[in-house]
């Protein structure tokens, strides 16, 4: 069994300790490719240097998080447009639009997702999106320019129904993490994810955030890690009634064509 992990902030400082433990128990695993998400100016330099550091086995994005809008200037952006041509770079993100935190204010969040949404549509490189509590003005932001970029995944999806069927409608792939395991939050979207046709869905682990929380036996530590992803891929095709089997061949073919791997 082959997995990919679309998700993974492996720059994350909780991660520095145990690196390459962290890399051979995801091999041991079946994660045979991550895709290191980029979430600020600094994070990007170092996902793209993990990403030379282990080539063929991590990718990186290139993005500012909406949390961190507010920092994003002159200098980020033409960062990240250099970020954005090296070759282990494979998407513009995580970019988008969070009002559940709304640690940046709404205008500086836009404007930073505008700006984001431009080195994708100049490179011609897929988008990693994030959405929270932002639906409408996401959608309004992204319809915008909807005709000029390539691929984009709405990762780490834990929304309502009518925001998949709208990105389904767009063409979007979409991101399922840990959280469909979550007996308190993720309830609904065991239902959600059948709706996803096979050739949009991707899996990941959002590490170190959003342990599942029906490990068994339950870790020690709350730090998420890429081996988790097994996990993952069990809980969609429990869901989704198919075998563990059909659920990694497909998303790993999803992803290798989304990401280029
Ligand atoms: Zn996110």
């Amino acid at each position: 069994m082959e997995l990919v992990d679309i998700g993974a902030n492996l720059t994350h400082e909780s991660f520095r300790e145990d690196f390459d433990a962290v890399l051979a128990r995801a091999r041991k695993a079946g994660v045979s490719r991550i895709v290191v998400t980029g979430a600020s100016a600094g994070g990007s330099r170092a996902a793209l240097e993990l990403a030379r550091d282990h080539a063929g086995f991590l990718y990186a994005t290139a993005g500012v998080h909406p949390h961190h809008a507010h920092e994003v200037d002159e200098a980020t952006i033409a960062l990240l447009r250099e970020l954005a041509e090296a070759p282990e770079v494979r998407a513009i993100g995580e970019t988008g639009l969070d009002y559940f935190r709304n640690y940046s204010p709404h205008a500086a969040q836009i404007s930073a997702f505008e700006r984001q949404l431009a080195i994708a549509i100049d490179t011609g490189k897929p988008l990693f999106l994030h959405q929270r509590d932002a639906h409408a003005d996401f959608i309004g932001v992204i319809d915008g320019v909807r005709d000029r970029i390539s691929h984009a995944v709405v990762h780490c999806f834990t929304g309502e129904r009518d925001e998949l069927v709208a990105y389904l409608d767009r063409g979007f792939h979409i991101g399922i993490t840990g959280w469909i395991s979550d007996e308190r939050r993720g309830l609904h979207l065991r239902e959600l994810v059948k709706l996803i046709p096979a050739d949009r869905l991707m899996i990941e682990t959002d590490a170190p955030y959003l342990l599942p929380r029906d490990l068994k036996p339950k870790p020690s530590h709350r730090r998420n890690e890429p081996m988790y992803l097994a996990h993952v891929c069990a809980a969609v095709a429990h869901a989704r009634g198919e075998t563990v089997e059909q659920v990694a061949a497909s998303t790993t073919a999803v992803a290798s064509a989304f990401f280029d791997l």
